[in-house]
């Protein structure tokens, strides 16, 4: 499973959702930085980005566009995202000791 490294805590999907870098989290209850492991998380990411582009290319210029195709499919890819991360498919970097 995947925690945070500081206070054991479960990594939440709003962390996931908040985050500008999909391969640094911040822990939704003590805001510690949790770092993804780049060799789980890129494939993961990568694969999650090209699905992305394929609907938003396929259905790009059609009727109300924005809310009924990039919203669902950028909050579905976040699912999906936490979801690896959860099911331990993508892992938190065990922490550096200081
Ligand atoms: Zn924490």
């Amino acid at each position: 499973m995947s925690k945070c490294g500081k206070c054991d805590s479960d990594i939440s999907f709003m962390s996931v959702l908040n985050t500008p870098n999909p391969f640094k989290l911040k822990c939704g209850s003590c805001k510690a930085p949790i770092a993804l492991s780049l060799v789980s998380a890129g494939p993961v990411a990568g694969i999650l980005l090209a699905v992305i582009s394929a609907i938003l290319w396929y259905f790009y210029g059609s009727e109300g566009y924005w809310i009924k195709v990039v919203l669902p499919t950028v909050l579905a890819a976040e699912g999906l995202y936490f979801a690896a991360i959860r099911l331990g498919l993508v892992k938190v970097k065990p922490e550096q000791a200081e």
